[in-house]
């Protein structure tokens, strides 16, 4: 008892103590370094004339954004999308621009020293259908079409900061990548950032995406998730004539079942870790056993080992359901499974303290906001997760209905996301003096 009084007396103390202090010291988790670094850049004269060219610039930012966001770019479909904004960085100067095999838009920018690769990018595909109609109404300030802000908001604030970068002909030490990528969505699985960062591509440091509008939040933190269609398979059959034959509907609901109920121990005590049957199907008919039944599951956790973990429980409850239903049947074979992963993203965080992350809240705070970490499933899920220092970024503006027929994009001061960027992206790639 007096160990629990203590203890709130404690923390009404700290309470208190953080309270008075907490506007007069907000900036104290930023080292001094980094700090003195942000207030250098901006208070130079190249920086000042960057932001002046972001703001004027600014109509015709907007104006690409609704030029790209009226190329259709569903999963798998960036193609014509993808030309376009490698044709604008050409435009903007950039020499070396290709197109990989996977479809991404890369631009390269070499830096002076050019020991280090940074990438900024955005993703060019939308989760909407080719046929959905992507034509911008523009009512006052507001932009609405669907992709508006997700991410054609992304792709033309990558674009702007290149074209401010070589009309300044500003100099950094290090190289940039200005990249377009393919199939961050849904299904797309991060392919395009996933081929980026495979085994075979060239080394990059650091990666900044560019997606939606916030320009308070950091995306440091990735929340990874395994998807999987299961598919039950057996011979099926006339549900009177050949009773007794194993029967995959059955499997999987065992499976199901057994899921079910060791997963929900296993979320119940650690990091946050969330799973779900999204979907179920199969069968031929009310009068016959089937030869097929199918599930989708979704598994997400915050810690990378606990996905491992629960991954595994699905993997034996779904050999459970499969083994049992077998054993059921009184006549033919036995039933077979199908395990497919649908989706991986894996989980990860930068800690605040690396220098990548501390400039971008130190660059935050200069616009006169407090910088929010935050944790989301995004293109910087796969150099997080392999500890390479990356970061989710909002393009400025305001925004809503993302994914949906009704997203809109509001120009409200929408070119201080673009000139948090670019900071960001120049205090990390080093200005040549
Ligand atoms: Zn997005």
């Amino acid at each position: 008892m007096f160990y629990k009084i203590s203890v709130s007396i404690f923390y009404l103390f700290i309470f208190s103590i953080s309270f008075l202090f907490n506007s007069a010291v907000f900036s104290q988790d930023i080292s001094s370094d980094i700090e003195r670094q942000i207030s250098e850049l901006t208070e130079s004269e190249i920086i000042n004339k960057a932001f002046q060219f972001i703001l004027d610039y600014d109509d015709q930012t907007v104006a690409n954004q609704i030029h790209l966001n009226e190329i259709p770019a569903p999963p798998f479909m960036e193609e014509r999308r993808a030309e376009r904004f490698a044709e604008m960085m050409r435009e903007f100067g950039l020499e070396n621009v290709k197109i990989d095999e996977e479809g991404n838009a890369i631009g390269r920018r070499p830096g002076s020293i050019g020991n280090r690769t940074i990438v900024i990018s955005a993703h060019l595909d939308t989760v909407f259908p080719m046929e959905t109609d992507v034509t911008v109404t523009v009512v006052n300030d507001t932009l609405y079409a669907p992709g508006i802000v997700d991410d054609a908001r992304g792709l033309t604030t990558v674009l702007t900061i290149l074209k401010t970068l070589e009309e300044l002909e500003i100099q950094t030490d290090q190289n940039i990548w200005f990249v377009g990528t393919v199939g961050e969505e849904g299904i797309g699985d991060l392919r395009g950032v996933k081929h980026l960062f495979s085994e075979h591509g060239e080394q990059i440091d650091a990666f900044i995406s560019i997606d939606g509008s916030n320009d308070t939040r950091i995306v440091n933190q990735a929340l990874g998730s395994h998807r999987y269609r299961v598919t039950f398979n057996g011979p099926g059959g006339h549900s009177w004539g050949a009773f007794g034959t194993a029967n995959p509907a059955h499997a999987l609901a065992r499976a199901i079942s057994h899921f079910e109920n060791e997963a929900s121990e296993f979320v119940a005590e650690g990091p946050r870790t969330s799973f779900n049957i999204g979907r179920i199907g199969g069968g031929t008919s009310v009068n016959s056993i089937p030869f097929s039944n199918w599930m989708e599951v979704d598994m997400r956790s915050v810690d990378q080992e606990r996905l491992l973990q629960i991954d595994d429980i699905l993997q034996a409850s779904i050999q459970k359901g499969v083994d049992e239903a077998s054993e059921m049947r009184t006549r033919g074979p036995e039933l077979t499974v199908d395990v497919e992963m649908i989706g991986n993203r894996p989980s990860g965080e930068i800690d605040p303290e690396n220098q990548f992350i501390q400039r971008a809240m130190a660059a935050t705070y200069y616009f006169g906001n407090e910088p929010n970490l935050v944790r989301s499933s995004t293109d910087s899920n796969v150099p997080i997760s392999l500890g390479i220092p990356a970061m989710t970024l909002g393009g400025g503006g305001s925004s809503g209905g993302a994914h949906s027929l009704d997203e809109w994009w509001y120009n409200d001061e929408g070119h201080k996301g673009v000139q948090r960027a670019l900071l960001i992206l120049i205090a990390e790639a080093g200005l040549q003096r």
